[in-house]
């Protein structure tokens, strides 16, 4: 039991180193994967919109080709006008004109409605696209700043991360996801007694339980805060031996 307590108190100290590289990467990350995801919902947007448009210019074109189609006709009709030979060929004739004439006018409405859908979705779209370079070139920056911090700490991490691997290879896979769900939940899973109290939480520990908590021959859970506690005696061992 004590190697598994030694064990996972190690394990916590490798995850608080990894922290503070973590932490001196700053936002960085986040950031980064933050404006990645503005930078997919900016593109996915535009598209849309260019979808949009490639769909309008269609129904635009139709409208277009109606609208000769229509002039066409009323060309026609109107010189057979001029050689009807009664009132009923003249009347129908009329007819015809007159529907031609106000289908052309209600597509050429349409067809100036299009353009018009056509050009604010447009001008929307470039909008969107300085938005977008504006995301892509601060998200550029904020790369190039991670991957200068990342090179410094990239031995350290490596070395971190080596040392963790070898450490949860000796742990259940049920008592590290207890440890993890813990580390999740308070940052730190395990941590040692100081002055008759949990570290974690800086409750106190019972005096029986830290007579309990010294033979280290079981896991000890602060009644408080749920961490791991081992024995002072136990933590100043790992760390003088870490030395
Ligand atoms: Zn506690």
């Amino acid at each position: 039991m004590e190697e598994m307590l030694s064990t996972l108190y190690l394990l916590q100290r490798v995850d608080n180193n990894l922290d503070d590289v973590e932490e001196t990467k700053g936002g960085l990350p986040e950031m980064v994967r933050s404006l990645e995801s503005d930078i997919a919902e900016l593109t996915a947007k535009i598209n849309k919109k260019q979808e949009y448009i490639d769909n309008q210019v269609a129904s635009r074109n139709k409208a277009d080709e109606d609208i000769a189609t229509f002039t066409e006709k009323l060309k026609k009709y109107k010189e057979q006008q001029y050689q009807v030979r009664n009132n009923k060929e003249y009347d129908a004739i009329s007819k015809e004109i007159e529907f031609s004439e106000e289908s052309i006018k209600n597509l050429t409405n349409l067809f100036e409605d299009f353009e018009n859908m056509m050009s604010s979705a447009k001008s929307e779209i470039e909008e969107l696209k300085t938005q977008l370079g504006d995301q892509q070139s601060f998200l550029d920056e904020k790369k190039s700043d991670l991957s200068e911090i990342s090179k410094e700490t990239e031995e350290e991490e490596k070395k971190y991360n080596k040392e963790r691997k070898k450490l949860i290879a000796k742990i259940s896979e049920d008592l590290l996801s207890r440890y993890d769900k813990i580390r999740s939940a308070r940052g730190k899973a395990v941590v040692a007694v100081r002055k008759e109290s949990c570290s974690g939480c800086g409750n106190r520990i019972p005096p029986q339980h830290i007579i309990e908590l010294r033979r280290n021959d079981h896991m000890y859970i602060c009644q408080h805060c749920g961490r791991i506690v081992v024995s002072d005696e136990l933590a100043k061992k790992i760390i003088e031996a870490e030395k």
